[in-house]
């Protein structure tokens, strides 16, 4: 009997094969789970439609996140399409690309509320939105990406660190929140992915190698162990666990030096 059989979930961030949000799909998939998808904007429609269309029965919605609009419009369509909801997984981070590279001190206005509103508010409008059909589930499970650069600094991550930290508080005060309707908030914070928002980080690759030469595990994370990790959250396995950030590193984060 599969894990997650007679379950389903909406999976948001999804851009190609190599999004931390299609390891998670592969895996909650693979434990049973069925699920809806969501890409933003025309452009990127095609390759997650060829990504999805792997998957049984997968529908497949636009949304940008910063619309309130496309947020409602895209649970109307869940509860109408899949019938029900117990998963909820938030992979969707933004940052412009001059706040990603100079000085921290530097960050204008747009560009710090840009990444904050893409990054961490959306945690929050998503979850309001699932809710109601969570509710209905009888509780949930909402999952959010984040990174070590939320704790600690790490070089060119600059807003995205502050946005990180704020997705984070957003993980706990929504998990305190929604304690009572049996709906888990929690977040993996994930070591560094070659994925395509990671590649607009500046110095990426030296911190790809950084990552596995210090790690304790000697090594960099694979997709597949952070998909494992959301299919514990989402399952009964995880039901005392809520407002948790879980590192899935390869153990760098419990280094000092
Ligand atoms: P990715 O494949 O580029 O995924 C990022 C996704 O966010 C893309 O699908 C992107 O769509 C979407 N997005 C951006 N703005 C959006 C908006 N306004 N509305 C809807 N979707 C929007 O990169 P990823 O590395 O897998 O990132 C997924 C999550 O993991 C992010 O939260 C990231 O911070 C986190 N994370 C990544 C790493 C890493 O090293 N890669 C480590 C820890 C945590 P578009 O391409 O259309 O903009």
């Amino acid at each position: 009997m599969s894990l997650l059989a007679g379950k389903a979930g909406i999976i948001f961030g999804v851009a190609n094969k190599r999004s931390i949000a299609w390891g998670i799909a592969r895996a909650l998939a693979g434990a049973g789970m069925r699920l809806a998808f969501t890409y933003q904007g025309e452009r990127l429609k095609e390759s997650v439609a060829e990504l999805t269309a792997t998957l049984p029965d997968a529908p497949l919605y636009p949304c940008d996140v910063t619309s309130d609009d496309d947020v409602r419009s895209t649970f109307a369509a869940v509860e109408r399409d899949l019938g029900r909801l117990d998963a909820l997984v938030h992979s969707i981070a933004y940052a412009q690309r001059e706040d990603l590279e100079g000085e921290f001190v530097a960050t204008g206005r747009e560009g710090f509320r840009i990444a904050h509103d893409v990054s961490a508010y959306s945690l929050v409008a998503l979850t309001r939105a699932a809710v109601p059909l969570l509710e209905r589930a009888g509780g949930g499970a909402v999952i959010a990406m984040t990174y070590y650069g939320a704790e600690k600094v790490a070089p060119g991550y600059n807003v995205m660190g502050v946005a990180k930290a704020s997705l984070e508080a957003s993980v706990r005060y929504l998990a305190a929140n929604l304690g009572a309707k049996r709906i888990r908030v929690n977040a993996i914070s994930a070591g560094p992915v070659n994925t395509l928002a990671a590649r607009g980080i500046r110095g990426f690759t030296g911190m790809l190698q950084h990552h596995a030469e210090r790690a304790p595990l000697g090594r960099n994370v694979e997709l597949r162990e952070i998909g494992d990790t959301a299919v514990f959250l989402v399952s009964p396995m995880a039901s005392g666990i809520t407002g948790e950030v879980i590192h899935v590193d390869c153990g760098y984060h419990i280094l000092a030096v």
